[in-house]
């Protein structure tokens, strides 16, 4: 009997073909340049795909007629092709399963939230989405889906940027139920570590936030950039001049806790990774959000709640707590409604500020940790 050897099933390793959204402003008019024609051509096809939302060379009437599929073919290749979405929240999350041009699959969420209180629903809207920054994801924390399967690879910059282009087409296309409306956030909690893929996800970050024709020309506040707690990533991203804001994966406020929920704290402990996300907000006057799951008989005693009080209270930071959301091959549960209660009043009463996250898309795992990307 013989059998094939693996290598022949793997997905093919070459790199993702250029796009648009990998470059910046200027290289984009180099390009142009290279097919011979002026400057302002890369301006207006920067407009097609951040502000009209398009890569239909048809729609396209401001080119020239006869180098619109050149132009197309040469600086917007189709990057993610959707293998399926589903929906639950009568039609208000919908998470998408994306084919990469390697084989490769990951997973987007968008979800929509409708102001109960505002009078015109429409503007009130937050429209949020969750993106991957990395096909499956290294860190190996043991309460999230994504970390089971290792690392495959990185994502380009322009595979990242896609991912939120792609929400907002349908956003706009009013598709999504309640009708046309505009992406206004972008969190980097899909799969992967955003900062174990640095340079593209920062360079995808001033695609998001530049204005037209650069980028999306999203608010600098509404982008989120969820890590483990890299320190020295949190550090270079300080120095980088941007504003995003900074959500650090705590889960634990003791080291000999973390080590375990969050394995690169052996590297970089509680104690370093609130230093580096303490200057990180002293650099841009911003608060940062502490993720904390919150795990039964785990991580949701009264005391760690209290130890955790006393670690934030007087820092630039916020608590969000979520709600474990199961995943296969964990045992652990969330905690219970009385318990999570419990915890919470005790970080309030150490005047650290605190919200419980309204998370979204268990029932088709596409809530925190259950992205899987499985085909
Ligand atoms: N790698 C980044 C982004 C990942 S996901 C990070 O770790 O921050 C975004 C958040 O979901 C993280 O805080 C992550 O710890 C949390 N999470 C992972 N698995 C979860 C689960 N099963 N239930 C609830 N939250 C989970």
């Amino acid at each position: 009997m013989t059998t094939l050897p693996l290598v022949f099933d793997a997905p093919k390793r070459t790199k993702p073909p250029r796009h648009l959204a990998d470059l910046t402003q200027e290289q984009r008019r180099a390009a142009v340049a290279e097919l011979g024609l002026p400057a302002f051509r890369a301006d207006q096809l920067s407009r097609h795909y951040f502000s009209r939302l398009t890569a239909d060379p048809a729609a396209m009437t401001d080119l020239p007629a006869g180098r619109r599929d050149e132009l197309v073919a040469t600086l917007l290749p189709e990057l993610l092709t959707e293998v399926r979405h589903v929906e639950t929240d009568n039609g208000m999350t919908r998470k998408t399963l994306w084919k990469l041009h390697d084989g490769t699959l990951v997973e987007s969420v968008l979800m929509r939230y409708r102001r109960k209180a505002a009078g015109t629903a429409e503007r009130d809207d937050r429209v949020t989405v969750c993106i991957s920054s990395q096909a499956g994801c290294g860190m190996a924390c043991p309460f999230c889906a994504t970390g089971q399967g290792g690392l495959t690879r990185n994502l380009s910059t322009a595979e990242i940027v896609e991912q939120a282009a792609a929400a907002a087409r349908l956003a706009a296309s009013g598709e999504l139920s309640g009708g046309p409306t505009r992406l206004s956030n972008v969190v980097f909690m899909g799969m992967g570590e955003p900062l174990a893929n640095y340079t593209r996800v920062v360079a995808a970050l001033h695609r998001l936030i530049d204005p037209a024709p650069g980028g999306l020309g999203l608010s600098q506040r509404s982008v989120t950039v969820s890590t483990v707690g890299l320190v020295p990533a949190i550090d270079k991203l300080a120095d980088e001049g941007l504003n995003v804001t900074l959500a650090v994966s705590l889960h634990a406020p003791d080291d000999e806790l973390r080590n375990t929920l969050v394995p690169v704290n052996t590297r970089w402990p509680v104690r370093e990774v609130l230093e580096a996300a303490d200057s990180y907000a002293a650099r841009t006057g911003r608060r940062y959000s502490i993720e904390y799951a919150m795990i039964r008989k785990v991580n949701d005693q009264p005391w760690r709640a209290d130890l955790l009080g006393e670690l934030l209270s007087g820092r630039l930071a916020h608590v969000n707590l979520i709600p474990l959301n199961p995943t296969p091959g964990s045992d652990w549960d969330a905690s219970p409604k009385p318990v999570e209660d419990e915890f919470r009043l005790r970080l309030a009463a150490h005047g650290v500020p605190v919200t419980v996250r309204d998370t979204r898309g268990r029932e088709i795992d596409g809530a925190c940790g259950q992205l899987a990307a499985k085909a």
